[in-house]
């Protein structure tokens, strides 16, 4: 046994990356995607230029817009942004996507990222009684770090009322945007569990993140729509290595045991080729990897997907779905420089081509 293992193990180290010719882009890297804010309504019609002109043609076949609380909520109007996406808006969108077969699906970041900087964001802001962390007072300047360990606020996923408000903008995003998947984001939570809230304070804190992604797929379910979120609070800091922004330091990463497996997992790692996909592949789970400005990591991330596709054994292949750019400007500053500054070498534009120039490479010539 030991020595079949040792045979297998060699395998995968060295067996270089030959695809037959009959392995199409689809085949090789199912899911080739573009994750970025949504554009403001005065972007609208140049992001729908990109995606035609830029995204397309290259070969994206799957575009999360992050939205948040950019469009004209009917639901909860109270919720909008100043000067939302419309659904007219919206469907333009719908339909340039659709032209280009490109899978798109709308996020609201959830549980976290309730807060930026000194600014409260929307749902906190009209629903202060969700604060995980009422007695934290936002900053007037903010600084990192601080003394109140401020990095985002979180809601409180055990308050009776959350879901109420939460699942009515979750429905009528995925409505207007036709969607049959929505990202709730679910990264970088720091403040969970916490021991002052009156309602989970002392609860396992694995067992809240996790019943709380369970929570938001159940619901998503029920309409025959799949969750996706980030993958970093399902990675152990310590266990890892990495920081506390890539992986948690506060005790969620034993929700990977505790969550349903059909949750899309979006790994970004930004600084090094770190090994999550095997890792969550093992655990059940499809996975995306995600580069944002680093072009060598976007090819070794690529070239890894393809190598783990071809040579894990047959019930994890498909788990390993493909790779994700991630912007993290809004759509209209992205147009603006990274897009436009094609020749800083670390920008997400050029990670971006960099990885899909990669995909294309990975496609033997007859299959093209
Ligand atoms: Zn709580």
């Amino acid at each position: 046994m030991k020595k079949l293992l040792s045979v297998c193990l060699a395998a995968a180290v060295f067996l270089p990356i030959t695809l037959r010719a009959g392995d199409s882009l689809d085949k090789v890297m199912p899911v080739r995607g573009f994750c970025i804010a949504a554009p403001r309504p005065a972007e609208l019609d140049r992001f729908a230029a990109f995606i035609d002109t830029e995204l397309a043609p290259r070969g994206v076949n799957t575009l999360i817009l992050r939205v948040d609380y950019n469009y004209e909520f009917q639901s909860r109007p109270e919720l909008r942004d100043h000067g939302a996406l419309s659904r007219d808006d919206v469907k333009k969108l719908v339909a340039i996507c659709r032209k280009n077969n490109i899978h798109l699906i709308p996020q609201i970041n959830l549980l976290g990222h309730q807060s930026f900087g000194k600014n409260l964001g929307s749902l906190l802001a009209h629903y202060p009684e969700f604060d995980e962390t009422p007695w934290v007072k936002m900053p007037e300047k903010y600084k990192w770090p601080n003394a109140d360990r401020l990095y985002c606020k979180s809601y409180c996923p055990l308050h009776p009322k959350v879901h109420e408000v939460v699942f009515a903008v979750m429905d009528e995003l995925c409505e207007v945007f036709e969607a049959d998947a929505f990202h709730a984001g679910m990264d970088e939570v720091f403040y969970i569990g916490e021991t002052n809230c009156p309602r989970c304070g002392g609860t396992d804190r694995a067992e809240l993140f996790a019943g709380e992604v369970t929570t938001l797929r159940d619901h998503l379910r029920e309409k025959g729509r799949r969750l996706w979120i980030w993958s970093d609070r399902l990675l152990d800091a310590k266990a890892t290595g990495l920081g506390e922004w890539e992986a948690s330091a506060n005790g969620t990463a034993r929700a990977i045991d505790l969550i349903p497996k059909d949750v899309m997992l979006c790994a970004w790692h930004y600084e090094c080729d770190f090994p999550s996909a095997p890792y969550f592949a093992m655990k059940g789970f499809h996975i995306v990897t995600c580069p944002w400005k680093s072009s060598q990591l976007a090819v070794l991330q690529a070239d890894d997907m393809a190598h783990w596709r071809k040579v894990s054994p047959e019930v994890l292949k498909d788990r390993f779905d493909g790779v994700m750019q991630t912007v993290w400007s809004g759509a209209g500053s992205f147009m603006d420089k990274d897009y436009k500054s094609k020749e800083d070498a670390t920008n997400s534009w050029n990670c971006f081509t960099a990885m899909f120039s990669e995909l294309k490479k990975l496609v033997p010539e007859k299959a093209k």
